[in-house]
C-alpha cells in the first residue's frame, strides 16, 4: 500500500536531464475486453514517449525504463481488477511500482523533470482508512474499513458481567443489580475505549464510527480518548450482537459520504466567502498560482477534473498559465504543460500543502475548478504595505 511518505519522495524526485518516468494503467471494463487493444495503446504510448524525446534531442534516457514498460504490456491482462502506478528513472536507480484503486481517467504515459502525482493523489485522497466500533453494555466489535474492504478485527464481551452472571444475582435487592450492572458497562465502555485509541495513535486509521443503541450514546462518547474524539465522524443505529459485517459497511460508507461532502461543502463555502471580502481565500486558476508562489496557501481545493494548459519553467519553477516562450520571471525557457494541475499538485506535496479535491460540484466548476484557503494574504502585511 503506498503512504503520504512515498508520495512525498514521489514529489521531491527530482530528473535535471527529463528522464522521470510516469506510467498510470487504468485496466478496461469489463475486464474480459480486448488485452490486446490495452497492450497496442501501451505500446503506442511508449512509442510516442521515444519519438517526443527525439524530437526535443534528449539523450534517450528514459529508454531503458520505457522499454520495461513496454515489456510489461502483455503480461497486465487487466492486472486483477486493479489500476497500476509506476514511477521509474533508471538514471538514478529508482522504479516505484504501486496497485491503487481503479479509478483513474485513463492508462497514460509522461516523461518530464518531475512525476506526474495528479492522478495518483486523487485516487488516494478518495481512499478512506475509517476504524468502526460495534458496542453495547456487554459486547464490542472493532473493524477496519479501507475503500470497499471490511474486516473485523476484535471482538470481545464485558468479561465482568459474564462472570457476575455465573456467581448469580440471588441476594442482591434489585437497586443494587442495577448499579452494578451500570458500573459494569461503564468499565466495559472504558475497557473500548482504550482498544480503539491505539488504531488513532499509531495513524493506521483517520475516522471513527461507532455502531451502538441510541440509549448508550452519550456514556460511550464520555469515554473515548481524545485522539479517538478528533477522529470521530459520529454514530449510527445498529444492533451490535447480530449486525453482520456488510451491514456495518454498508450503514459506516453512508455516514463517512454524507460526512465528506459535508466537510466539501463547508470548505467550499468558506473559500468562496473569504474570497469575496477581499480575505483569505482564493479562487481561480490565476489567483491560484500567485498565492502559490507568495506561500499563503494552506489547503488547495482542485476539482477532480481540473486540467489547464500552461508552462512551467524548471530553473525557477514559476508556473504560469500564459503560453510564454520563456519564464517571467528569470527569463529562461519555458516547458509546455498539458495540463498544469500536475505541477501545481506535485508543488503543494513538496511544500507540505494540505490539497482537497472536490468531485462534482457545480458551485465549484463555476468558481474555475480551483481554489485555495490562505494562511495569510501577503499584499495585507504591513511592511509590505509600507513598502507599497
Ligand atoms: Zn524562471
Amino acid at each position: 500500500m503506498i503512504t503520504r511518505d512515498d508520495i512525498r519522495e514521489l514529489a521531491n524526485f527530482h530528473s535535471p536531464e527529463t528522464c522521470a518516468v510516469t506510467f498510470y494503467y487504468q485496466p478496461t471494463t469489463p475486464l474480459n475486453k480486448s488485452h490486446r487493444e490495452e497492450s497496442i495503446l501501451v505500446k503506442d504510448l511508449v512509442r510516442n514517449a521515444l519519438r517526443d524525446a527525439e524530437k526535443h534531442g534528449r539523450n534517450g534516457c528514459a529508454r531503458p525504463d520505457l522499454d520495461r514498460i513496454q515489456g510489461m504490456a502483455e503480461g497486465l491482462r487487466g492486472n486483477g481488477g486493479k489500476a497500476k502506478a509506476i514511477f521509474a528513472c533508471s538514471k538514478q536507480g529508482l522504479w516505484r511500482e504501486f496497485d491503487i484503486p481503479a479509478q483513474l481517467l485513463k492508462t497514460n504515459l509522461f516523461v518530464s523533470h518531475r512525476f506526474h502525482l495528479k492522478p495518483l493523489a486523487a485516487v488516494l485522497d478518495g481512499v478512506q482508512h475509517a476504524c468502526v466500533v460495534l458496542v453495547d453494555r456487554t459486547k464490542a466489535r472493532i473493524f477496519e474499513l479501507v475503500n470497499d474492504e471490511i474486516v473485523e478485527k476484535q471482538d470481545f464481551v464485558n468479561e465482568l458481567t459474564r462472570r457476575g452472571k455465573s456467581d448469580g444475582w440471588r441476594g442482591y435487592d434489585a437497586g443494587h443489580v442495577e448499579r452494578k450492572q451500570m458500573n459494569e458497562a461503564l468499565q466495559h465502555f472504558k475497557t473500548v475505549a482504550d482498544c480503539i485509541e491505539p488504531y488513532f495513535e499509531r495513524k493506521s486509521c483517520d475516522r471513527l464510527l461507532i455502531g451502538c443503541h441510541d440509549d448508550v450514546w452519550p456514556e460511550i462518547h464520555r469515554e473515548l480518548h481524545s485522539n479517538s474524539k478528533q477522529r470521530l465522524v459520529g454514530h449510527f443505529r445498529i444492533d451490535p450482537k447480530v449486525a453482520t459485517p456488510d451491514q456495518t459497511k454498508q450503514m459506516a460508507t453512508e455516514q463517512l459520504t454524507q460526512y465528506n461532502s459535508r466537510l466539501q461543502q463547508g470548505l467550499i463555502h468558506e473559500v468562496i466567502g473569504e474570497a469575496h471580502r477581499n480575505g483569505r481565500g482564493a479562487i481561480g486558476l490565476r489567483r491560484v498560482l500567485r498565492s502559490l508562489e507568495t506561500g499563503e496557501v494552506q489547503t488547495l481545493l482542485l476539482g477532480s477534473n481540473f486540467q489547464a494548459s500552461g508552462v512551467k519553467c524548471h530553473h525557477c519553477g514559476h508556473m504560469d498559465l500564459h503560453d510564454a516562450p520563456v519564464c517571467a520571471v528569470c527569463g529562461k525557457e519555458n516547458t509546455q504543460l498539458e495540463d498544469i494541475g500536475d505541477a501545481i499538485v506535485g508543488y503543494a506535496i513538496r511544500n507540505g500543502i494540505d490539497i482537497v479535491y472536490i468531485a462534482d460540484d457545480e458551485q465549484f466548476d463555476q468558481i474555475g475548478r480551483i481554489a485555495a484557503l490562505l494562511r495569510f494574504r501577503a499584499d495585507q502585511n504591513t511592511s509590505v504595505k509600507a513598502a507599497s
